[in-house]
């Protein structure tokens, strides 16, 4: 209700998921809503653990303004991610995004690190704890309005599939856990059972770890130049094949900087079609992918020569062998060259790590199907194109 309130008035476009200053918008909300409730929080803390004079109320209330610290990196990483491109980074500023994200997972790591070697000391020496009840109240006060951030955090961050803010709802989402553990600890010891403080913290640490070490992965991903995903693949194909005169798409190659793309592709058209012909079908398809993707594209026509004899057999062998081979490889750009003897050119994508025989074992199979074949030389395709 009131995360949809907080979205409709300081998001002005909250359809629009992809474009920076959209996710701009929407991270800084994130941010400050964040810095907001954990000084509400601290505050809540503090006054009373002044008043009766709590040291491990006073504590809990400075470790809730450390919080902001993940909140803050949240807002920088999206204030410096919205930045237009420059001299020195032409491609924009979208990965910081990415750099933001680690950053609050290490955070996240410090965290479940303090909390894990707290909760170890008190299992090996329990020391039962005594709180008034309204201090168990006072706590749940706290523990409602982090979840309830948790939830606003986890909504925004899946909306645009944001990691740093996945990272900084598992951080408000740890922290509830941990105020847990610490009521479920007052209460254990009401009801003389001291232990449930150190079980319960090593749980909860062990899942803040874990949570950590995801966030840790997906944000160094992008970083290092990650796959693109299958939907996005069948998007470019589907938009090129889209364009008329385009008979099949192949060796696709997407890089990926925040919302930027970066993508080329082969596109495969009649050889009756002259070069002006050819041109003017790869200018469509790039304009159609840079209207839609929000990037650039740089499109390569293949031309398609089916006038050998041999052409029609070998692809059917082709198709057959594709379909026997291990990890279902594909080929494009087969051509066929010379009369007889004859040359078979063609490139063969496995997608992954081929046994080292595979080129010349296919080649000498070929050469044997087809004796008019004097050479077959086949490229084998890196792992980055699709
Ligand atoms: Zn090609
Ligand atoms: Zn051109
Ligand atoms: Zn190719």
């Amino acid at each position: 209700m009131l995360g949809r309130w907080l979205v409709r008035t300081f998001v002005d476009r909250p359809d629009d998921t992809a474009s920076s200053h959209s996710r701009a918008q929407y991270g800084k909300l994130e941010g400050w809503v964040s810095v907001a409730v954990n000084l509400v929080v601290f505050v809540a803390k503090l006054v009373p653990g002044l008043v009766v004079g709590s040291i491990a109320l006073i504590a809990d209330a400075f470790h809730s303004l450390g919080d902001v610290a993940s909140s803050a990196v949240v807002i920088w990483g999206f204030t410096l991610a919205e930045k237009p491109s420059d001299r020195e980074h032409p491609f924009g500023h979208g990965r910081i995004e990415s750099i933001a994200s680690l950053v609050v997972a290490l955070l996240l790591v410090l965290t479940a690190w303090e909390f894990g070697k707290a909760s170890v000391g008190r299992l090996f020496h329990p020391h039962p704890v005594t709180a008034p009840w309204w201090l168990l109240i006072l706590l749940l006060a706290t523990l409602l309005a982090k979840e309830w951030l948790a939830r606003f955090s986890l909504a925004v961050g899946r909306r645009i599939a944001s990691n740093v803010i996945l990272g900084d709802f598992w951080h408000h989402r740890s922290d509830v856990l941990a105020t847990a553990v610490v009521m479920a600890a007052l209460v254990g010891s009401r009801l003389g059972l001291p232990w449930v403080d150190g079980v319960g913290g090593v749980v909860v640490s062990g899942f803040i770890a874990w949570a950590a070490y995801a966030l840790v992965r997906d944000s160094v991903d992008p970083l290092i130049g990650e796959a693109p995903s299958p939907e996005l693949l069948e998007e470019m194909r589907a938009l090129a094949l889209s364009v008329p005169g385009v008979e099949a798409v192949h060796d696709l190659i997407v890089h990926r900087y925040g919302g930027l793309l970066v993508a080329s592709l082969h596109v495969e058209v009649s050889a009756k079609l002259d070069i002006a012909q050819g041109h003017d079908i790869a200018e469509a398809v790039e304009a159609r992918l840079n209207e839609r993707m929000a990037g650039w594209s740089v499109v390569h026509v293949d031309p398609v020569d089916r006038e050998h004899p041999l052409w029609e057999p070998i692809r059917a062998f082709l198709d057959a062998e594709m379909a026997r081979l291990p990890g279902r490889p594909t080929y494009h750009d087969l051509r066929i060259a010379g009369g007889e003897p004859c040359y078979v050119i063609f490139d063969l994508n496995t997608n992954g790590d081929p046994p080292p025989t595979l080129v010349p074992d296919l080649a000498a199979r070929i050469r044997r199907a087809f004796p008019t074949v004097a050479k077959v030389q086949i490229l084998l395709e890196p792992r980055y194109v699709y």
